[in-house]
């Protein structure tokens, strides 16, 4: 049994619509990923985005940084839709962003909210009517915007401004501490400007992403405190595998544990040749592993150890797991509820059967010096000893059967 955990208390935050998605307001944390594509390519941007969405996102944000990516938008959307993928588009904006938004109106529409980082809105006068503008267009078209501040293009006026008040303080801070302040004072004071410009306070979430974890969790600890603002979390440049990976969890764990955060993004760097995919996958794993949402079936394996020999244990635990992700997007909508089931499998039965038995199925694989079967759980009870070379077959038919009996339309009624 599962130890019973005090629920964790989310932040209070005012709930943003981006298309039917809500983010924040207390809704379920929404997983969300960026495309790598040329988004002026368009056939490949829309192989990528229905790609990420069938693996779960549930918005996808793509570049628009020149006039073809602008042209681009609509048609992208439209052959989304031709395909039934409509999983909301969020439009990336740089420099040009206000004068791309007010010349492709189209684009502006096809876009379920607009991404602004206010450090690269433009320069001196420019900046602030060119974020304007943005924002303007924003309330035009009714679309939320996420003004995201990123420590590698801060805003340099609110550094500076900073920095001199700190240097006449009678206790000054430290550099680092004043540059974490910056961050959250970028993302607080242009939400401010936008709400005066006439954007609705419910229209607006806010980012202040760093590649160091502890930055990031200073940072947003501040930032939850200066106000009611939907947040999106995520540690820019989180590097590649492994390495990627462990940061995010570790930085993105710290902040969801203290309720904070209404919208995640993992920003792997792919090895060449890997699925863009991933991050979407170890984003809901993180969800999934904290307790907060169920994606897909987790399978729970022994580490195995002297007493797995050979690796029969280590292929069934990877084949299966690889198996019942694979399937989810079918699985969503036939098996309703299946995220949630559990199937363990172990490496021998000095654990194995306790582990199985609290899980949906759980299966016990043969250790050294074992007796060649394996031992099948269900719901706590042992149904069958597999045996022979067809285990890993076996077990899967019994995986498939237990879930078309209590997820399927006929459990249903
Ligand atoms: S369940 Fe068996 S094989 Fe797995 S780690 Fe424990 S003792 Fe080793």
């Amino acid at each position: 049994m599962s130890p019973v955990l005090d629920p964790i208390q989310r932040r209070k935050t005012l709930p943003v619509a981006v298309g039917p998605i809500t983010i924040g307001g207390g809704a379920p944390i929404v997983v969300q990923s960026m495309t790598n594509t040329d988004t002026g390519d368009i056939e490949s941007t829309v192989r990528q985005i229905a790609e990420l969405a069938r693996a779960g996102s549930e918005l996808v944000r793509i570049t628009v940084n020149h006039e073809s990516a602008a042209k681009a938008v609509p048609v992208i959307r439209d052959a989304l839709a031709v395909q039934g993928c409509e999983v909301p588009l969020v439009g990336d904006f740089h420099f040009n962003g206000h004068r791309l938004l007010a010349d492709y109106p189209e684009c502006a529409e096809a876009l379920a909210k607009y991404r602004i980082n206010p450090g690269n809105v433009g320069k001196g006068e420019k900046k602030d009517s060119q974020f304007a503008t943005m924002i303007e267009l924003a309330c035009r078209y009714d679309r939320p915007v996420r003004i995201g501040v990123n420590g590698g293009s801060l805003d340099q006026e609110v550094v500076v401004r900073l920095m001199d008040e700190n240097a006449r303080a009678a206790q000054p801070k430290s550099a680092e501490r004043i540059m974490h302040e910056a961050m959250v004072e970028s993302a607080i004071s242009s939400a401010e400007r936008a709400v005066q410009i006439g954007l609705p306070r419910d229209h607006i979430i806010l980012s202040c992403k760093m590649s160091g974890v502890q930055e990031l969790i200073s940072v947003y600890r501040m930032l939850a405190d200066r106000g009611d603002f939907a947040l999106h979390l995520g540690l820019t440049e989180a590097g590649m595998g492994s390495k990627g990976i462990v940061a995010s969890t570790a930085a993105l764990a710290v902040l969801l544990q203290e309720g904070i955060g209404d919208t995640i993004r993992v920003s792997l760097t792919p090895a060449p040749g890997e699925a863009r995919t991933r991050e979407v996958q170890v984003a809901q794993e993180i969800l999934q592993s904290m307790g907060f949402r169920s994606f897909a079936p987790m399978v729970t394996a022994c580490p195995g150890c002297g007493r797995t020999t050979s690796d029969t244990f280590q292929h069934l635990a990877q084949n299966i797991q690889a198996y019942l992700r694979d399937q989810m997007p079918d699985w969503r909508n036939r098996y309703p509820g299946v995220e949630r089931m559990q199937v363990a499998v172990m490496g021998c039965v000095v654990n194995g059967p306790g582990e199985s038995k609290n899980a949906n199925i759980g299966i016990s694989l043969p250790g050294s010096g074992e007796r060649p079967s394996a031992p099948v759980y269900v719901d706590g009870e042992k149904v069958a000893t597999l045996k022979g070379e067809g285990i890993a077959d076996q077990f899967k038919r019994m995986v498939d059967d237990y879930i078309e009996t209590h997820y399927g339309a006929q459990s249903r009624g």
